[in-house]
């Protein structure tokens, strides 16, 4: 068993923090943004500086190497991503960066032999909290988002689009540099869970078997509008009153599927919209995700089934979008799996309920991901946070499946 240096990770994670700092923690560094910049600046500095080779693809992608014993070998890769929501964490994203980088300088401080080259890596925009969609440059390797219309995109309440803070970045590489089946053997992603199962249950890692998968529905209730002071309640078709109705029923009925289903109707239009007129209209949005999708099927039928006409208002839905459950590689997960129980540290093997660039990723090249805990279950937040203990022996779980991956394939 190798270990990685729990003084590095920590202070890792401490110098990237300062990239886009907020009074009081936390950081804002979004995608391309002048901290955002800064952090990659510092990530290249970093590479080089431990021997790496640094390159981008045509869309900001940073890929640092680190070379083998063989020549011909494909290599492995570690990445996530460096940019933060508004007022975001030292964690989400970065985390998984700084845990590659302190794996590959451990692999050179302490002449680790290998056969694959080893790369870390940096997607841009992951959490398209300035250009939306989130996961985006994945997204275009994978196919999924056309290059085009994404580099016209404008950033959230702004003129720049994604094109023109990419091509000032300075960050513009070679298109043939991307994430490739011919140069790459297999991906890792380390990263905080974003949830509290793991704290809750006392553990130090979550072996990631993949991404749950999810339905997400707007549901419409139309009502009519009228006066406030003049229609009788006994007259009124209110869609608020209708749809707090529907609401309340599917928490009943979804909440009797299954106890790991999740799901949440977390945003809310209202028509007018103004406190002396009757509600017009009201449409919710309903997001589920589990990883059995038959399971998923029957949150469906559920929305399926819901009547047409509820306390005079009608009711229909729009099928907004939806994704098939994700499954890591089984060999990947049995040598993350094999890394966390020869380290001694206890585990469960979960699901991700959250997206992340691996999920792609694993459509393209065997791909896995790391857990470590998050406090409280928080992320996207200032107080984001997870141990340097923690931090560490994911680390520590990364290098030794890495090791694992380099002999066995
Ligand atoms: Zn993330």
């Amino acid at each position: 068993m190798y270990t990685t240096s729990k003084e590095r990770m920590t202070e890792k994670i401490t110098a990237f923090s300062k990239f886009g700092a907020l009074e009081g923690g936390g950081i804002t560094r979004l995608s391309l943004s002048a901290p955002a910049l800064e952090a990659r600046a510092e990530f290249k500095r970093r590479t080089e500086a431990l021997g790496l080779t640094v390159v981008s693809d045509d869309i900001g992608n940073i890929y640092a190497t680190l070379p083998g014993s063989d020549p011909d070998a494909k290599r492995i890769v570690v990445g996530s991503h460096a940019d933060s929501v508004r007022s975001g964490g030292n964690y989400d994203g970065i985390y998984g960066v700084l845990s590659g980088l302190e794996v590959i300088e451990t692999v050179v401080t302490d002449k680790i032999p290998h056969r694959h080259p080893l790369t870390v890596m940096i997607w841009t925009n992951e959490e398209g909290a300035r250009f939306e969609p989130a996961m985006m440059s994945s997204g275009i390797v994978l196919g999924k988002f056309e290059k085009e219309k994404m580099l016209a995109v404008k950033e959230t309440g702004g003129q720049t689009t994604f094109g023109e803070a990419l091509r000032s970045s300075g960050w513009v590489g070679d298109a043939k540099n991307r994430l490739n089946k011919e140069e790459y053997l297999a991906y890792f992603e380390p990263h905080i869970e974003q949830g509290p199962v793991l704290e809750e249950q006392d553990l130090e890692i979550g072996v990631v078997g993949g991404v749950v998968g999810m339905v997400n529905y707007d549901i419409i209730l139309d009502g009519v509008a009228s006066h406030a002071g003049t229609t009788p309640q006994t007259y009124r078709k209110d869609a608020l009153r209708a749809a707090s109705k529907v609401i309340t029923d599917l928490w009943e009925q979804l909440g009797a599927i299954d106890p790991e289903l999740v799901f949440t109707m977390g945003e809310i239009f209202c028509k007018p919209n103004i406190h002396t007129i009757v509600p017009a209209q009201i449409k919710f949005s309903l997001d589920a995700r589990h990883r059995d999708m038959g399971i998923l099927d029957k949150v469906v039928s559920v929305i399926k089934g819901l009547p047409t006409e509820v306390l005079g208002c009608t009711l229909y839905y729009d099928e907004h979008w939806g994704r098939k459950t994700i499954e890591f590689d089984a060999q990947l997960l049995d040598f993350v799996e094999g890394a966390t129980k020869e380290l001694g540290y206890t585990y469960k093997r979960m699901y991700s309920g959250a997206g992340h660039d691996a999920q792609y990723v694993s459509e393209l090249l065997p791909a896995v991901m790391i857990f470590i805990p998050s406090k409280d279950g928080l992320s996207h937040t200032t107080v984001e946070y997870s141990t340097p203990e923690q931090t560490w022996h994911g680390a520590n779980v990364l290098l030794n499946a890495v090791l694992k991956a380099d002999s066995a394939l």
